[in-house]
């Protein structure tokens, strides 16, 4: 199974301490994230001033610095509207990466996605389609590139954690129905993390988390950075038995042998989850 890490989203310098921003801060972070059993990572890039951005420059400065500190581990960045409006500039812009990132997330209720999933299968970028809802699983199966993805992402935006749960069970449901059998990955917002990962992790799928999602554990205290949410992450999928395959990298199997693993209790997402 997979556990990516989602390094930083949206989230403004300073929201959380250990928000990794600069190109140095994400390699170093990516660094303990992958440590602690990360096999993927996403992120968004900054500019100067912290602000998300396309650009190239920005771009592959970070696509290198992750590399670097992270030999052979996939990363990915994130392509939303919000980053950059006008889908002509986007376009340009990605075409600009030259330190192309492995995959990228397209949100399949942005506009113009026909448009980037053939940009980026034309880079050689494997392309992750991000549901959010039924209707989203609905517009990817009529894309044409459900079998042309690296996974999909269900990604309920709710923050009720029930409601979450209950937005990734149709969606799957509606993926089902659509026979699109790319691999899967969930994930939820805010206090709905946990609870979407551990649907997922009962139904064989694989799981992100990190600063982008939550910035709390499961008992509702802040964790330390993305390396601590990764590790109550693997000890999640561990007691729900989902480490016989092993972990997706050999950097995490080798982590594994070192076991140097912290013991949580994350049975309260049922708490909080008020169930
Ligand atoms: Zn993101």
């Amino acid at each position: 199974m997979l556990i990516k890490v989602c390094l930083n989203g949206s989230r403004k310098p300073g929201d959380h301490p250990a928000l990794p921003i600069t190109p140095a801060e994400l390699a170093a972070d990516a660094h303990r994230a992958v440590q602690a059993g990360a096999g993927a990572c996403h992120a968004h890039p900054r500019g100067q001033d912290g602000v998300e951005t396309l650009d190239p420059g920005a771009c592959d400065v970070v696509a290198l610095a992750i590399r670097k500190a992270c030999p052979g581990v996939p990363i990915g960045f994130s392509t939303a509207t919000w980053i950059e409006p006008d889908q002509t500039d986007r376009l340009e812009l990605i075409r600009g990466w030259v330190e192309r990132p492995d995959f990228a997330s397209v949100n399949f209720s942005d506009p113009g996605v026909l448009e980037l999933c053939r940009l980026l299968r034309r880079l050689g970028i494997g392309i992750e389609a991000g549901v959010w809802t039924v209707a989203d699983a609905e517009a990817l199966s009529d894309s044409g590139y459900s079998r042309q993805l690296v996974r999909v992402l269900v990604e309920p935006q709710d923050i009720e954690p029930v409601e979450a749960e209950a937005t990734a069970a149709a969606i799957s449901a509606a993926l089902d129905h659509a026979g699109v059998d790319a691999p899967r990955l969930y994930h939820g917002y805010g206090m709905a993390t946990w609870r979407v990962m551990e649907f997922a992790l009962d139904g064989g799928w694989d799981i992100r988390v990190g600063l982008e999602d939550t910035l709390h554990l499961p008992d509702a205290t802040i964790a330390s950075g993305n390396a601590e949410l990764v590790a109550v992450a693997l000890e999640m999928a561990r007691k729900i038995g989902r480490l016989h395959g092993g972990l997706a990298t050999e950097q995490e199997a080798g982590h594994q042998q070192h076991g140097a693993l912290q013991t949580v209790s994350w049975r309260c997402t049922r708490r909080l989850a008020g169930a």
